[in-house]
C-alpha cells in the first residue's frame, strides 16, 4: 500500500499533507517551495555550482512528495548554463502514491506540469532502485525505495550536492543518525556541499563526526537558522566513490541490433561521438530483425535477480518506446496474459492480497481475472497472471530510432574482424586488414558473434556465449479469424501476438522454437509444426482460428539466433586485459527487456554515475568467460 497521507484543509490549494506515521506535516512552516529553493537548492550553492558542468549529481535523503526534485528540475530547465545531465538520487522508505504527489503540487501551479510528468512514472515502486527519465534522458531521477543506509552503502556514485531532508529528528531520528551520515559521506567527494533545514545539536555533532564542516546560516523568516556546509574531513577519506569519469570522446559500437543501438544512444546523450558498425547492409539485421517481440516481466517466488532486472529493463524500454516510437504501429502497451502452463508461477509472498507490497506489485503483475481468461478462451481457474506493464514492440523500429539520435552515425557493410591497440585508441579492422574506424572506447554488441570478437582483441579469453536458434511463425489476420484471437498477447510455453500491423497487413505471430548451439538462420518447415503444437497447449481457442492457415501452408516463418549466457542474464562490462573494450551482449530471449537498461548501465558505470539498478544486480551481469587463460599460462 502507498504511504497513508491525511490531507488537512488549511486554505492551501489541495490541502496540506500530514503523515499519520510520523505525526507531522510534510512541509515546514515555510511552505515546501521556499524550503526547497532557499534551504536546499541555494543552500548548496546552486545553480552557480553546476554551471557548464557535463553532469551534476544531487543526493537527497527523503523524497517525500517530490517537491525538492520538482524545484531542482524547474531550475535546471530555466538555466542556460545547466549541466548536460542532471542526476537526482532520492531515498524513501515509505513512498507516497502518485496521486498524492500530484495533489501536493496543486499549491504550486508553475510546477504542476512537471508534477504531472512525474506522476505518470510513479508506479510499481517495489523496494529497490527505480530510474525515472525526463527531458529525453537528460534529467534522471533514481528512487531508492527501502532502507536508506543499506542502499547507500552498496552504491558507488559520487554526489556533488546533498539535500538532507525528512521528518524532523524528533519524530524520525533514524534518517538523521551518524550511520546515515557516514553512508552519505561515503558518496561525497571533498567539497560536496550539504544543506538542511534542521540545526538540531545531535545532527550537527553527527555530521561533524563524519567529516562535514557545517555552519548555521540565517534562515528565511519565520525560521531563524538553517545549516550549510561541505564534506571536508580532516582525514584522507577511504575512496569508495567511482574514479574520475572519462571525458566523452569517440566510441565504436560493433553491431547495430538492440544492444548496440541502445549503447550508442546512451553514450550519445552524454556527449560521445558514436560510430555503429555492422556487417549487414541495414540496421537490425540479426536477431533484432524479429518482426515483433514480447515485453513482459519475469516472475519468481523469491523475486530473483532475473525477475528484478526484467522489471528495471521493462521500465527502461517503456520510457524509450513512449518517447521515440509510434504507439499502435511500432509498439503497444496492451498488457500480456501469462498462461502458466508448466507450473503455476508463484508471485513473492509479500505481493499477495493484503500484504504490504500488494499495491506496488499489482502495478506490475496480478492474478489474471476471469474476464481476461475468458477473452483468451481459457477456463475459469486456469493458472494465469496478468502483466499490466507489458506489450509488444518491433525491435527494428527501436533500433532505427536510437541510431537516428544526434551524435550517432551508422555504417553498414563493415564486418569487424580484429581490434588493435594504437596509443590511447583502438583500431577496428575489417577482413582485409583495413582500418574501419578508431576510437578510445569500443563496445562489442554483435550478439553471438561477440564471442568470436573478444579473442580478436588479442588479450581476452573467449566469452561463454551460447547460440540458440529460434523460428517464429506468422500470418495475416483473416476476417473470419480476427475475432477468435485474444485482444492482447499471451505468453507461456511459447507465445501469441494476435495483432501486429506489418507492411503486409494486420498480422499474428506465434512461436518460437529453441534450438541450442545452432547459429543457423535458415527456415525449417518442421519448426512451423512445432510452433503449432505449442499454440495448441497455450491457446486452444486460437488454434481453431489459425489451423486452416497452418494446414494450407500459408504460414510464414522468421528465424534468428539468440545469444545467451550460462546465467541467462546479459553480459555487460569491460573485457579483462583490454582497456577501453566493453561487451554488451547475451540478451537471450529478452533483448527488448534488457537492451535499453544495459545501454544506460554501461554509460553509468563508465561515468561513475548512479546506477539505474541496485549494485548487486549490476554485478550479476559481469561478462562470463569460457575458460580463464592467464598470461603466464598462455
Ligand atoms: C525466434 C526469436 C524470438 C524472439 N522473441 C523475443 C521476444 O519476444 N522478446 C524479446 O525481448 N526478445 C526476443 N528475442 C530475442 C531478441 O531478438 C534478441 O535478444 C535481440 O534482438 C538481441 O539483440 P542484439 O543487438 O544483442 O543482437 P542482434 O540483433 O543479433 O545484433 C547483432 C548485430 O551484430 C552484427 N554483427 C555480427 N558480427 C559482426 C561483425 N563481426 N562486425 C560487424 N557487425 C557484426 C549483426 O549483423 C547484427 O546486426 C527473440 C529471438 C528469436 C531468435
Amino acid at each position: 500500500m502507498p504511504e497513508r497521507i491525511d490531507w488537512r484543509q488549511d486554505g492551501t490549494p489541495g490541502g496540506s499533507a500530514f503523515s499519520p506515521r510520523f505525526g507531522d506535516r510534510y512541509h515546514s512552516e515555510l511552505g515546501g517551495l521556499d524550503q526547497a529553493r532557499e534551504v536546499f537548492f541555494k543552500g548548496c550553492g546552486l545553480p552557480a555550482a553546476w554551471a557548464s558542468q557535463p553532469q551534476w549529481c544531487i543526493l537527497e535523503t527523503g523524497f517525500g512528495l517530490g517537491l525538492n526534485f520538482l524545484v531542482t528540475w524547474a531550475a535546471w530547465q530555466a538555466d542556460p548554463l545547466r549541466p548536460r545531465l542532471l542526476h537526482f538520487v532520492s531515498l524513501e522508505a515509505f513512498p507516497a502514491s502518485a496521486d498524492d504527489v500530484l495533489r501536493s503540487a496543486q499549491a504550486h501551479p508553475e510546477l504542476f506540469p512537471l508534477a504531472e510528468q512525474l506522476q505518470r512514472q510513479l508506479w510499481g515502486l517495489l523496494p529497490g532502485v527505480h530510474r525515472l527519465v525526463f527531458e529525453g534522458g537528460r534529467v534522471l531521477l533514481t528512487l531508492h525505495i527501502g532502507d536508506a543506509k543499506a542502499l547507500l552503502q552498496r552504491a558507488t556514485f559520487t554526489a556533488d550536492s546533498v539535500f538532507l531532508d525528512g521528518f524532523s529528528p524528533v519524530v524520525n531520528p533514524g534518517i538523521w543518525d551518524v550511520h546515515i551520515f557516514k553512508a552519505v559521506a561515503r558518496r561525497c567527494r571533498r567539497g560536496t556541499r550539504v544543506a538542511t533545514w534542521t540545526v538540531a545539536r545531535s545532527v550537527r555533532d553527527s555530521l561533524a563526526q563524519c567529516g562535514f564542516v557545517m555552519q548555521k546560516v540565517p534562515g528565511t523568516p519565520p525560521k531563524r537558522d538553517n545549516l550549510q556546509g561541505q564534506y571536508q574531513p580532516a582525514w584522507e577519506p577511504r575512496q569508495s566513490t567511482a574514479p574520475p569519469a572519462p571525458a566523452p570522446a569517440r566510441c565504436i559500437v560493433v553491431g547495430a541490433g538492440l544492444s548496440g543501438a541502445a549503447v550508442a544512444a546512451s553514450l550519445a546523450r552524454r556527449g560521445w561521438r558514436v560510430t555503429v558498425l555492422d556487417a549487414a547492409d541495414a540496421p537490425a539485421a540479426g536477431a533484432s530483425s524479429l518482426p515483433a517481440g514480447l515485453l513482459a516481466p519475469h516472475v519468481s517466488p523469491d523475486d530473483s535477480v532475473l525477475s528484478r532486472l526484467s522489471r528495471s529493463g521493462i521500465r527502461a524500454t517503456l520510457q524509450q518506446a513512449d518517447a521515440l516510437l509510434h504507439a499502435g504501429s511500432d509498439w503497444d502497451l496492451t498488457g500480456v496474459l501469462e498462461h502458466c502452463l508448466e507450473h503455476p508461477r508463484r508471485r513473492p509472498a509479500a505481493w499477495q492480497a493484503g500484504q504490504a507490497l500488494e499495491g506496488a506489485a499489482g502495478d506490475w503483475t496480478r492474478q489474471a481475472t476471469p474476464a481476461q481468461l475468458d477473452d483468451c478462451g481459457l477456463m475459469p481457474g486456469t493458472p494465469a497472471l496478468w502483466h499490466a506493464q507489458a506489450g509488444w514492440i518491433k525491435p527494428a523500429s527501436l533500433v532505427r530510432a536510437w541510431l537516428a539520435m544526434p551524435g550517432v552515425a551508422w555504417r553498414g557493410q563493415a564486418a569487424v574482424t580484429r581490434l588493435v591497440r594504437k596509443g590511447d585508441a583502438w583500431q577496428v579492422l575489417g577482413a582485409a586488414g583495413q582500418e574501419l574506424a578508431s576510437a578510445e572506447l569500443v563496445v562489442l554488441a554483435a550478439g553471438y558473434a561477440s564471442g568470436a570478437l573478444a579473442p580478436a582483441v588479442g588479450l581476452s579469453p573467449a566469452l561463454a556465449l551460447q547460440a540458440i536458434r529460434g523460428q517464429a511463425s506468422w500470418g495475416l489476420q483473416a476476417p473470419d479469424n480476427a475475432h477468435a484471437l485474444p485482444p492482447f498477447p499471451v505468453n507461456g510455453h511459447g507465445s501469441l501476438l494476435p495483432a501486429v500491423p506489418l507492411a503486409e497487413g494486420m498480422a499474428w505471430l506465434t512461436g518460437s522454437t529453441f534450438e541450442r548451439d545452432s547459429a543457423s538462420c535458415e527456415l525449417r518447415p518442421g519448426d512451423a509444426q512445432d510452433n503449432f503444437q505449442k499454440l495448441q497447449a497455450l491457446l486452444p481457442s486460437a488454434v481453431q482460428a489459425l489451423s486452416p492457415a497452418f494446414a494450407a501452408g500459408q504460414v510464414r516463418g522468421w528465424a534468428g539466433v539468440r545469444c545467451a549466457t550460462p546465467s541467462r542474464l546479459p553480459a555487460l562490462g569491460p573485457l579483462d586485459g583490454a582497456p577501453g573494450v566493453w561487451v554488451c551482449s547475451g540478451m537471450g530471449a529478452r533483448g527488448l527487456s534488457f537492451a535499453a537498461l544495459c545501454g544506460e548501465l554501461l554509460a553509468a558505470r563508465l561515468h561513475g554515475e548512479p546506477l539505474p539498478v541496485e549494485q548487486r544486480l549490476a554485478d550479476a551481469l559481469r561478462p562470463p568467460y569460457a575458460a580463464r587463460i592467464t598470461k603466464s599460462a598462455a
